[in-house]
């Protein structure tokens, strides 16, 4: 019963839109049996021959379907930009923390399900109030943006960005055990130390790998690896630990 609620809670917009259309199909049904519409028409059309009725009502109804399916693809279109939108960070255009926590859900439950592979790495920007203190927010986003596009093109298709806080970002690394992940983690460290960001100098950030155990929910795993990145940056950031 608990289960059929949240089922309905989850979805009544879409089961309230199905019991308004079904009952008004049913009503129509009804409606045209009682008042034998099927047999008005037709004794219309024969006394209207000149009317070719048929045909009009023939045309009545392709051109209703089609104008139904235009509306039915413009309303898909609409939801899909609406739900990029909502998954989406508006200032370095990678996943936000709501697709982030949805994605994590996902990938928890095939790997606990079809026993794979799965890691993920918490990334943190170093001092990042110091760069927003010295140059100003402009720059700090500046650097925001110019790191995460570093990163998104650096990771592989299996592997997924998300900024999950102000200077923090997430990768979800599908088919990847513990090693897989450090090695990306270490490439993407020394990535973002090297890469010139301007007036700014160097930008350093500290990772925290974990990879999927057995028994593990989205929180444990997420604490393990937010667990490593506590412990990069206390034994002096810049560094990867898993
Ligand atoms: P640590 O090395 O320990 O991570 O230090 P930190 O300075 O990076 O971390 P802290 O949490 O002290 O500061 C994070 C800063 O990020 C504070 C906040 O003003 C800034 N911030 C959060 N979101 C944004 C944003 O969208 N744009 C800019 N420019 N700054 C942001
Ligand atoms: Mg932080
Ligand atoms: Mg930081």
């Amino acid at each position: 019963m608990h289960s059929l609620k949240r089922k309905y809670l989850e979805h009544r917009h879409a089961i309230n839109d199905g019991i308004v259309l079904g009952a008004s199909a049913i009503c129509t049904f009804v409606y045209a049996i009682y008042f034998e519409m099927a047999e008005l028409f037709f004794e219309f059309s024969r006394k209207h021959e000149e009317w070719e009725l048929d045909d009009i009502v023939l045309s009545f109804l392709l051109i209703f379907s089609f104008y139904l399916m235009i509306f039915a693809i413009r309303r898909w279109k609409d939801t899909r930009l609406l739900l990029k939108k909502a998954y989406t960070d508006s200032l370095t255009e990678v996943y936000n923390r709501r697709k982030c926590t949805k994605t994590l859900l996902l990938e928890v439950t095939i790997a606990k399900k079809f026993n794979r592979t799965l890691s993920i790495i918490a990334i943190d920007i170093d001092h990042f109030k110091k760069i927003n203190d010295v140059f100003g927010h402009a720059a700090g986003d500046h650097v925001l943006k110019t790191l995460s596009g570093l990163v998104k093109n650096e990771i592989r298709g299996a592997d997924t960005l998300f900024r999950i806080g102000g200077e923090e970002f997430l990768i979800i690394s599908t088919e990847t055990d513990l090693s897989g992940a450090t090695r990306l983690a270490e490439r993407l460290r020394s990535l973002i130390e090297k890469y010139p960001f301007g007036k700014i100098g160097g930008v350093t950030a500290s990772f925290g790998v974990a990879e999927y155990e057995s028994g593990d929910n989205t929180d444990t795993l997420f604490q393990r690896a937010d667990k490593n990145l506590y412990e990069a940056k206390e034994t002096g950031r810049n560094r990867v630990v898993c």
